[in-house]
């Protein structure tokens, strides 16, 4: 199986939760590697189901302060 994310050019049927792919949104193409007609088209998140792929970028680090607090022997 190989999937990749595309922009769906028609109105599809979700095969995870039935619902509608609109027309002009990102959606997951799953390609069957040994019988290539086999196709299946899913939400990135479903809305009635929970979330199979996310595309949110990583996490940000977090800020490093510009001081760092001495330690003060006294
Ligand atoms: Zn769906």
């Amino acid at each position: 199986m190989s999937d990749h994310i595309t922009i769906a050019k028609h109105d599809h049927p979700c095969d995870l939760c039935g619902g509608i792919i609109p027309k002009g949104s990102k959606c997951r193409i799953i390609h069957d590697d040994f019988m290539p007609k086999l196709v299946y088209f899913e939400h990135l998140r479903c809305p009635t189901a929970k979330a199979v792929f996310t595309d949110s970028p990583k996490p940000k680090k977090p800020l490093k302060p510009k001081f760092m607090p001495a330690y003060c022997g006294c």
